[in-house]
């Protein structure tokens, strides 16, 4: 065979890639194809800080084949149109492209496969090119899929990963084959002040340095929210600059427990990848309702507003909320915290919570996104949907001193120690001093306020 064309989408590298390693062997020639999709830019997923960290991934990448002979040719448009017509251009008789599990990657799939098969082309679907393990590979005997956490990491432990590849030495693209302008970041403005920056030389470096000296005390120091000790790998996970079945093998041959917890977070994402392949629809919809008649963005949208800009009055909360907007990022803990606060303490639909992270977070994800606020909603796999975090005893328990609450919310910074996660103790001209609002909601009225006004009727 002559020419093969490689579709990338979320897995923007080229160690340990299995479409582009069965590409270079099945044929002599390699088209490396990314399409600028502007239905996804449409539905909303074209965040700035996520744009200018695809188009450092794409800068990287399209360096990374240029050092061995080829390039990266970046087209507009719908991507079934664009991928056939460069496999026309290019006369190739195969497409290779890496297994997601979206509605919307299930359909591209779909298309494109009947769309090259009327031209009498091929395409192959790699799996565990974006999971460590496939979708739909464990089962459990009920269902298509795992709903309860444990289990699936039983079995998921117990499951052989393939081993990982090396990068490819040469790559050649055929001659004629015409590229769009690589994209660039949006303006800065528009981009959080302290974007990490994308591309697979920098997940590859983050993560030589992770291995070499954090991950050993992943397991005591994960939750400590001034410590700032997890990886940060995850927008290299969500755009594919670095492989999970990679970051599987490395993190267990560095051993220990912190080793170990690292891989069983590792595992989440497949689980949750798992759930969102079988049940597409909890991308939007309750994966498991409790009926609850939550308040719309509309109804709340003061105590909405306090939220995202971190001016609910809970420092914890707050902190959490400005590290978002000024990084496009937030520590797990964090996550949690602010979710368990909007859905459970303000009564707010999740939906409203999982938009805001999507629109600021480097890492937006859907699979993960979507169903970690399903989780802390009480709609999602939690085997304790109730369950409620109260911002003041987890800021002691995770932020003992306070270190992260003065480094974010500086109208705090004269309180010291853990006096700083309740500012509405202070008495007099001391509080009158701070630029900081009261509380948006009482916690002594019980966590569950609105809910509990809900359902009075
Ligand atoms: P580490 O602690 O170093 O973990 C390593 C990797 O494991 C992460 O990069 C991530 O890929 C995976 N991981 C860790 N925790 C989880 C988890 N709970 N569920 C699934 N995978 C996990 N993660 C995203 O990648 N994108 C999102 O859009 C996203 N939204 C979230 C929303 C909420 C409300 C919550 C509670 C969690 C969300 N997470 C999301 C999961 C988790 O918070 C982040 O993956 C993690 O904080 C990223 O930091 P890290 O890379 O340093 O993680």
């Amino acid at each position: 065979m002559n020419v093969s064309v490689v579709l990338f989408t979320a897995d923007l590298r080229v160690h340990d890639h299995p479409p582009l390693r069965a590409a270079l062997d099945g044929s002599r020639h390699v088209v490396p194809l990314f399409v600028r999709d502007p239905a996804v830019d449409g539905a909303g997923f074209a965040a700035p800080n996520r744009l200018a960290f695809l188009a450092d991934c794409l800068h990287d990448l399209d360096a990374a084949l240029r050092r061995r002979g080829g390039r990266l040719v970046v087209r507009s448009g719908d991507p079934v149109e664009q991928v056939c017509q460069v496999a026309r251009e290019a006369d190739a008789d195969e497409v290779h492209l890496a297994a997601d599990v979206s509605r919307f990657a299930h359909h591209r799939e779909e298309r494109l496969r009947r769309a090259l098969a009327a031209d009498g082309r091929r395409l192959h679907v790699h799996d565990t090119v974006t999971t460590a393990v496939a979708p739909g590979t464990l089962t459990p005997s009920s269902s298509d899929h795992f709903a309860v956490f444990t289990p699936y990491f039983r079995q998921w432990s117990r499951q052989g990963l393939r081993a990982p590849l090396g990068a490819p030495r040469t790559v050649r693209v055929p001659d004629g084959v015409v590229s769009g302008e690589l994209p660039s970041r949006p303006p800065a403005a528009d981009l959080s002040a302290a974007l990490a920056a994308g591309g697979e030389t920098e997940g590859r470096r983050r993560l030589a340095a992770w291995l070499r000296s954090g991950v050993a005390a992943y397991e005591e120091r994960h939750d400590d929210l001034a410590g700032d000790a997890t990886s940060r790998l995850s927008p290299h996970l969500h755009f594919g600059t670095l492989s999970p079945v990679e970051l599987v093998h490395r993190a267990r041959g560095a051993g220990g427990p912190g080793a170990e917890a690292f891989v069983r977070q590792l595992a989440w994402r497949d689980f949750h990848r798992q759930v969102l392949a079988a049940r597409p629809a909890a991308a939007s919809a309750d994966y498991r309702t409790k009926h609850d008649r939550w308040r719309s963005e509309r109804s709340a949208r003061e105590d909405v507003e306090a939220w995202r800009r971190g001016r609910t009055g809970y420092p914890i909360i707050d902190a959490a909320m400005r590290q978002l907007l000024h990084e496009g990022w937030m520590h797990n803990r964090g996550r949690l915290l602010t979710a368990s606060f909007l859905t459970k303490t303000l009564y707010v639909d999740w939906r409203v919570g999982a938009r805001h992270f999507l629109r600021y977070l480097v890492d937006g994800d859907l699979a993960n996104n979507q169903l970690n606020w399903q989780w802390m909603a009480g709609t999602g796999t939690d085997t304790r949907p109730n369950r409620v975090l109260n911002p003041v005893t987890q800021a002691k328990r995770y932020d003992p001193d306070g270190t992260f609450v003065r480094r974010w919310v500086p109208e705090l910074s004269g309180l010291d120690g853990p006096a700083v996660h309740e500012p509405w103790k202070l008495q007099g001209a001391a509080r009158a001093a701070l630029d900081y609002p009261d509380p948006v909601v009482e916690l002594s009225d019980g966590l569950a306020r609105f809910k509990r006004a809900r359902d009075r009727g």
